[in-house]
């Protein structure tokens, strides 16, 4: 049987460890000792690293995992340079891990990061730092239209799809959710929830689509209260997609 759990590490980042009785793969090792800790507790061996983006709290654990563990694939974004890569992904690339008897699909999703990608299969998604549970990442390397074209692409993914963000940034997210869209009683519930979650010492994550396009703000570029919120703050009538996208990411910026 497959499980994925999160391995904390640093302030708020999860490593996500998927396995079976056996076998392991890591989803963006930021932390070596963590991974090492889990795997020697659980009596498991270190079959793949999965890495979504090139950033030192999702990559700082590959030159010790790859000493440790030699000659396993490192999969990684074909588009930003990591050393310890074995193999370099695009869209449309299939992977396929089988010890866990899982493959995945590869999908481009820049914004973050020039080449940030997101591996999905099996009915889950590895995000990175692109969409959070409530929010998203800073647009540090790509451009807002790029940044929400990818959001776009994730938003159309079946609703079922479990949501495997780097993060837990939950809570900081859904205040700022409810300052956009004060009024949307899905969101109201699910900050509820996701707070009894923290204050149980819960992860709130993984989320699912359904509910992120229910009370993301960031993929709620079409839903009346964000593009008037977006308005107020443009100052103007017409905003597009992009624009409104833009003045929340904006906006989340300096809340
Ligand atoms: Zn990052
Ligand atoms: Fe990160």
């Amino acid at each position: 049987m497959i499980q994925v759990v999160p391995i904390p590490a640093f302030q708020d980042n999860y490593l996500w460890l998927i396995h079976n009785d056996r076998q392991a793969t890591v989803v963006d090792p930021g932390d070596a000792a963590p991974v090492i800790d889990y795997l020697t507790q659980h009596g498991l061996e270190l079959a793949s690293i999965l890495v979504t983006h090139h950033h030192g709290d999702h990559i700082g654990g590959l030159p010790v995992l790859t000493q440790k563990y030699p000659g396993i694939p490192v999969f990684g974004p074909a588009g930003e340079k990591i050393e310890q890569l074995t193999q370099r992904l695009k869209q449309g690339d299939r992977i396929t891990l089988p010890h866990l008897g899982l493959s995945f699909e590869v999908l481009d999703i820049p914004g973050h990061t020039a080449g940030h990608i997101a591996y999905l299969g099996d009915g889950r998604l590895f995000c990175g730092d692109t969409l959070f549970a409530g929010g998203c990442g800073r647009v540090f390397e790509g451009t807002m239209p790029q940044m929400r074209a990818s959001l776009a692409k994730l938003k159309s993914l079946p609703g079922e799809t479990l949501v495997f963000c780097a993060h837990e940034y939950t809570l900081a997210n859904l205040k700022f959710a409810r300052a956009v869209e004060p009024d949307n009683p899905l969101l109201a519930e699910r900050e509820v929830q996701d707070k009894a979650s923290r204050a149980a010492s819960r992860p709130t994550v993984p989320s699912r689509i359904s509910l992120e396009r229910d009370t993301n703000p960031f993929l709620r570029w079409d839903a009346p209260q964000v593009v008037a919120a977006a308005k107020k703050r443009l100052g103007h009538a017409g905003a597009s997609p992009d624009e409104v996208f833009t003045a929340i990411r904006e906006w989340k910026n300096s809340f």
